[in-house]
């Protein structure tokens, strides 16, 4: 087998079977999920706060029961990962110039949520981990500094004690962005529950789905308040705050339908992470067997037993080794990208962020920057260790659905490739 000619190459595929596709929660879609929302079409109560039969909403038992599952006093949901974010920023009371600390390597999504509450986002670089570097945030924190922003990358846990503490010694605050990790732990604590605010997401390509989605979770019931009273602009009068008191929203609120799906999909929650653990396990005992010939290593990951496990990420000596690494495993088909790429566009990395890097905003007078008292800049190569891992780490994803056949061809094609790449 290992000898065998790379399919780039013009040799056979090492992969035969059909793999499954990358959308843990929503390939696992079934006829509970088409009850529920059948459901709620039937009842003609598509809105959270009211409709023709008053009574519990579906989002109302989703966020009871997710706040139940992630162990935290409140959760509110809301439309989207981002509605998350900024949800979470306007609770901190995150504002114009204010800056913000977020990793090099994420979603664009985290930057742009920033701005959008017109915070000023600050790059921090991430190390051998991916996960963002703690002495480095440390280095970018300025006495305009708001809060820091970890992000759960790839489902892999940060490691939040050390930034919890970098940010209670500066007086900021932490929203853990968990989009890509819902269920995943640090310590044995769940990952959104260690910062003042964690926020998820459930778009489509996130481990529990409705297609579009989103959360917010705490312990402290006044950043609760704050981010309910930003979330619906009627939200500050369903809690009752005195009316001299409510401070203006925006409508980021959550449908009945999407409540619905989601309660069925966080029952799903725990075989999922059960399935992608034990698969992510397989292909790492791969990746080990083969490594001594290519040099490649596994990340370090700051909470193996945590690890959500969406993805297996090894690192080659070089980015050329990656990339050739990457192409040869698609050519075998399996589903690996390597995680940058200069000349591949990818809104991962802050490289190719072309709106947030060149401040583009949608007003002629300028945007978060204009009240920032330190002028921050952006160039290309301002992260560039954060660019040196990325260069030369190699993902696969790992679907929770792979067969044991799927399983043992995607673990021979990785076998293949890396006893071949120079
Ligand atoms: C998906 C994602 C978001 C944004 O979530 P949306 O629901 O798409 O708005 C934010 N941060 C990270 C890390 C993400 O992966």
């Amino acid at each position: 087998m290992k000898s065998e000619k790379l399919a780039i190459d013009g040799g056979e595929r090492a992969i035969r079977s059909e793999l499954p596709k990358m959308y843990p929660g929503g390939m696992r879609i079934g006829s509970e999920e088409e009850s529920a929302v059948i459901e709620v079409l039937r009842s003609k109560r598509l809105y959270r706060f009211y409709g023709p039969h008053l009574g519990p909403s579906k989002v109302d038992e989703f966020e009871a029961a997710f706040a139940g599952v992630m162990g935290s006093k409140y959760a509110l949901a809301v439309s989207s990962g981002s509605a998350a974010l900024m949800c979470g920023l306007a609770a901190l009371g995150v504002g114009p110039g204010d800056e913000v600390v977020i990793p090099a390597y994420t979603w664009i999504a985290t930057a742009e949520a920033v701005m959008a509450v017109g915070g000023v986002p600050v790059f921090a670089e991430v190390d051998d981990s991916l996960m963002v570097d703690p002495l480095d945030v440390e280095k970018k924190i300025t006495p305009a500094t708001k809060a820091i922003i970890p992000v759960h990358m790839r489902g892999l846990p940060c490691p939040m004690d050390r930034l919890v503490n970098t940010a209670r010694r500066h007086g900021i605050k932490v929203l853990e962005d968990v989009a890509q990790a819902d269920g995943g732990s640090y310590k044995g604590k769940h990952l959104g529950t260690w910062g003042d605010i964690g926020a998820f997401s459930f778009q489509f390509n996130k481990i529990i789905t409705a297609g579009e989605g989103g959360a917010v979770i705490t312990d402290d019931f006044d950043l609760y308040k704050r981010a309910m009273m930003y979330h619906d602009v009627g939200g500050g009068r369903r809690l009752k705050i005195p009316q001299e008191e409510i401070l203006p929203g925006i409508n980021v609120r959550m449908t009945e339908m999407q409540g619905a799906i989601l309660s069925v999909q966080l029952t799903r929650l725990e075989s999922l992470l059960a399935d992608m653990r034990r698969n992510k396990r397989v292909l790492m005992n791969a990746v080990s067997e083969s490594a001594e010939h290519c040099g490649a290593i596994l990340t370090p990951c700051h909470d193996p037993e945590g690890d959500a496990s969406v993805a297996l990420i090894f690192m080659l000596p070089t980015s050329e080794m990656a990339r050739k690494t990457a192409s040869a495993l698609k050519a075998e088909g399996a589903p690996a990208s390597v995680l940058f790429d200069p000349a591949v566009v990818d809104y991962h990395v802050y490289y190719h962020w072309a709106p947030v890097i060149n401040q583009r905003v949608w007003s002629e007078k300028g945007g978060p920057w204009r009240w920032n008292p330190n002028e921050v800049t952006y160039s290309q190569d301002m992260c560039p260790r954060t660019l040196s891992y990325l260069g030369r780490a190699v993902q696969v994803d790992v679907s929770p659905d792979l067969t044991d056949e799927n399983l043992e061809e995607l673990a021979d094609a990785i076998q293949k490739v890396l006893s071949q790449v120079n």
